[in-house]
């Protein structure tokens, strides 16, 4: 499920993203004068201004975007009892399956995400803060279909739809200004996904992630047309 996430997405964001998401809502970085915080991310207090501070932003956000998606169709979206932080093998068991380094997942037993820290520092480091940008609401959007009554035969399924969940929440962070994206990012970063996926077409196995094309038009049709799409 959630597991060997990071497999997948390291391939997929050392394509995209360089830097060119910024969380608006604690001061853009990149402005020496921190002038330009935006208001619309209210009860998300967090700075994304350093690793730390993108890691919490980028869950808030994510489930401040989901809670109101759930409100607005009469529902109650349900947090996720734990966001756990791990490095290398110590990271939690899900179930009877041990967490292994270099990943993020979604546990469903016990309706948490944990992700390698050192590992999700790396890709920040080198790529931008864009790389949390994807990972973390990728792993909210396996947290969402936990609550939904969705019946997926093929793993694949399960990781499109996850996708999909990610370019909507970030299309819809964006649009509420809750993050900037730079001029063109959007156009990049879809274009950029498509180095993403499986290296085979083997939708099958219980790890399938995806074609880097099945992954491209998934993320792409959350991005721009939103969750009810996906
Ligand atoms: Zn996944």
């Amino acid at each position: 499920m959630g597991h060997y996430d990071g497999v997948i997405l390291r391939r997929l964001l050392v394509l995209v993203l360089a830097g060119t998401l910024a969380a608006a809502c604690g001061g853009d970085t990149r402005d020496p004068t921190g002038a330009s915080p935006r208001g619309s991310a209210v009860g998300c207090d967090a700075k994304g201004v350093d690793f730390a501070g993108d890691v919490e932003l980028a869950r808030c956000l994510t489930e401040r975007f989901w809670a109101r998606r759930f409100q607005a169709s009469g529902s109650t979206y349900a947090p996720i009892s734990d966001f756990v932080a791990y490095n290398g093998e110590d990271g939690p068991d899900c179930g009877r399956e041990p967490s292994v380094p270099n990943n993020a997942f979604y546990c469903p037993s016990g309706h948490f995400i944990a992700y390698d820290a050192a590992w999700l520092e790396g890709m920040y480091d080198r790529m931008g803060d864009g790389a949390v940008y994807l990972v973390i609401p990728h792993e909210f959007g396996h947290a969402v279909q936990a609550q939904l009554v969705n019946d997926f035969r093929f793993s694949v399924q399960r990781e499109l739809q996850a996708d999909c969940y990610a370019g909507a929440t970030l299309s819809g962070l964006i649009q509420e200004q809750a993050l900037q994206a730079d001029a063109g990012d959007d156009a990049e970063l879809l274009a950029n996904l498509e180095a993403a996926g499986d290296p085979t077409d083997a939708w099958w196995t219980p790890d399938a992630h995806g074609t880097a094309a099945q992954r491209q038009a998934s993320f792409a049709k959350g991005f721009a047309q939103g969750v009810g799409a996906c």
